[in-house]
């Protein structure tokens, strides 16, 4: 039976693996803490460890996790910007993540934050509720027409810009990689520059890389039209907070909707009501009327959390039998 550790566990991950483990023969334990180097010493004796986006497998961790005996990190996510994979190859431990688990919810959220932030839903329930039915303040504009920019059309931007089409807007697509389905779909691939320059709503789809780490910063945003919303789904790091903080003083960017954020490993995914928030730049942008977050949910549909769970398990029977993945990360050649 493999020996299993779960970093970072809540009720919908034990929910979800818990029915799995007898199929396929696993023996689970759940720790609620993350992964990091003072928790990394109670993998000893697990051949497994499964981790989510703001665990932090970087050398040291690694290095500490090979002494306690694991072979495998399985990534309950699609994103890997939180494990050195360099270095877990060199100790030879194997990394798998679950690179497709519902693009639609991810998608459909980034939609769900623009709407809200443009038709200020989130005004108007707490407002009519209290009976005040008055109409001031929650004027939008009609997305028909508009001109949205897609950074990074894999899975998940391809699925935005084929709704934010549904709505009749223009869309505009920056990709490294650019996909020649989309441009016969009426999809216009153009420089970043000219994208910043057109959008009147742009929306981050791309990895955190060493290149797309601050790719929203000051000059990006200067570059932009005066009241450019911002959506970003994708990773924290993409933006540069401090940057987008004085271009919402400027009214440079007019709507700014997170569901990532730079700092979050020490916030999303814990209930701190009670607790005093440290974090200057978060509590500064929760000050705006025109800045919307959620932590981390966009993922977070019943569709998505089942395959999680499936992909997860598949991947480390996988692995474990065959010694390699399809779903596995290697280094960079
Ligand atoms: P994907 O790999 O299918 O697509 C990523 C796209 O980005 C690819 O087309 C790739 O060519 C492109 N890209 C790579 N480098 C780029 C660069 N420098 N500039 C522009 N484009 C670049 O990934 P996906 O499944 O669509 O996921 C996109 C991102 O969404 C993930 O990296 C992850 O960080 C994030 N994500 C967030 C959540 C959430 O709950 N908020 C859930 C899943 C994924």
């Amino acid at each position: 039976m493999t020996k299993l550790a779960v970093f970072s566990s809540k009720n919908w991950v034990i929910n979800s693996f818990t029915p799995l483990k007898d199929q396929y023969d696993i023996d689970i334990t759940y720790f609620e803490t993350r992964l990091d180097s003072k928790t990394a010493s109670l993998a000893k004796g697990y051949e497994v460890v499964c981790i989510f986006v703001n665990d932090e497998a970087n050398a040291a961790v690694l290095t500490q996790l090979k002494e306690a005996g694991v072979k495998l990190i399985a990534l309950r996510a699609a994103g890997f910007n939180n494990v050195d994979i360099e270095k877990a190859s060199e100790l030879g431990i194997g990394v798998v993540r679950v690179p497709a688990y519902s693009p639609y919810a991810v998608a459909e959220h980034a939609v769900g934050l623009l709407l809200t932030l443009n038709r200020k839903y989130h005004k108007a329930y707490p407002r009519v509720r209290d009976g005040n039915f008055a109409l001031e303040g929650l004027l939008g504009f009609d997305l028909h027409g508009k001109t949205i920019g897609v950074i990074g059309t894999g899975k998940i931007g391809q699925i935005f810009a084929g709704i934010m089409k549904g709505f009749n807007c223009e869309v505009l697509a920056y990709d490294k990689f650019p996909n020649d389905k989309l441009s016969s779909q009426g999809i216009e691939y153009v420089e970043l520059e000219e994208l910043y320059r057109r959008s009147d709503i742009i929306s981050l789809h791309c990895p955190l890389t060493y290149e797309t780490y601050h790719m929203i910063n000051e000059m990006a945003i200067n570059t932009m039209k005066q009241g450019v919303g911002i959506i970003n789904t994708s990773r924290g790091k993409l933006v540069d907070s401090n940057a987008v903080i004085e271009g919402l003083k400027k009214g440079k960017v007019g709507l700014l909707g997170l569901d990532v954020y730079e700092e979050e490993e020490k916030l999303f995914f814990e209930d701190l009501s009670d607790a005093v928030i440290q974090d200057d730049v978060f509590v500064r942008l929760q000050t705006f009327p025109n800045v919307l977050i959620t932590a981390h949910q966009a993922f977070f549909t019943r569709e998505a959390v089942g395959n999680i769970a499936e992909t997860s398990f598949s991947n480390i029977r996988e692995f474990l039998e065959t010694g390699k993945c399809v779903n596995q990360v290697l280094p960079r050649k």
